[in-house]
């Protein structure tokens, strides 16, 4: 039975990897993205190229209307709905928690944890055995960071992640016996441009130096984590926070 997961923020780092690892693995692949359409469109142009199947919607995640029409146009669009990828998230520059403003912290709230929560909300609607769907895989991408809290630089990060893994404890256990499996990956330090974005470019040679196997990851090492959990090679794991930190 064909099957299409989304991928939020899959245009770009993690996402894209995510995406091209999915539709590899046989999934119809909804390719969501908030600004560079030329990055999603990349990312399809790959997955058509290699015989798979694949749409890009721009939503923005902190935006209930937006979240509501990109898993309308999967309805519409591509195979039923077997597997949400919330991947999109945000990271701002390093700041102590004195100097956070309003803006900032409704920002980072908005785009890690209630994006992630509505996605979730959707995707339980559609594949919850409860209501005629047919089960399915949520896989939420939390952070390192949601362990370690990320004193004096980012600890807004830290406290949305936080909040990502309890909504996977909580999920999990609630839609078990719906057909549905929760988990969430934790990466460590990854090369990727969220470190640009969040004005500190040198922030993975920076944290390197912490991690047990000395080096940063590559997207791919946290696709494969995912993968595994969109398979069925994972059938009886729901409810876990799997860390992939290079030991950190
Ligand atoms: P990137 O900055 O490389 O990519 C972010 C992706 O998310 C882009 O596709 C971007 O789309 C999308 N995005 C950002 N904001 C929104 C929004 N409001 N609505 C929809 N899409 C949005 O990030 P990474 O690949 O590094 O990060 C992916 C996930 O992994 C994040 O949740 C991050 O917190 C987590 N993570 C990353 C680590 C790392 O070291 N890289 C470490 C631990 C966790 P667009 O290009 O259109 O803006």
């Amino acid at each position: 039975m064909e099957r299409s997961v989304i991928v939020t923020g899959g245009s770009r780092g993690i996402g894209r990897a995510i995406a091209i690892g999915a539709a590899t693995a046989g999934y119809q692949v909804c390719v969501n993205y908030a600004r560079n359409a030329e990055a999603a469109g990349e990312v399809i142009s790959l997955i058509q190229s290699a015989g798979g199947k694949a749409i890009a919607v721009q939503a923005d995640m902190t935006k209930e209307a937006d979240i509501l029409r990109l898993f309308e146009t999967v309805d519409t669009e591509l195979a039923p709905l077997g597997a949400l990828v919330n991947n999109a998230g945000i990271v701002d520059k390093g700041s102590k928690v004195e100097n956070m403003s309003l803006e900032r912290l409704e920002r980072m709230f908005a785009t890690n944890i209630t994006g992630p929560f509505l996605c979730a909300r959707e995707a339980v609607k559609r594949m919850s055995t409860a209501h005629g769907g047919k089960g399915g895989v949520i896989v939420n991408i939390s952070s390192v960071a949601a362990k370690l809290g990320s004193p004096g630089e980012y600890v807004d990060y830290a406290a949305s992640k936080g909040a990502i893994d309890v909504m996977t404890l909580g999920l999990a256990k609630e839609v078990a016996a719906e057909g549905i499996r929760v988990n969430a990956v934790r990466p460590g330090i990854i090369y990727t441009e969220i470190h640009a974005s969040g004005g500190a470019p040198d922030r993975v040679e920076r944290f390197k130096s912490m991690v047990p196997m000395l080096r940063g990851g590559q997207p791919e090492e946290i696709a494969d984590a995912v993968l595994w959990l969109l398979s069925d090679k994972s059938s009886y794991v729901t409810g876990s926070l799997i860390d992939v930190t290079g030991g950190r």
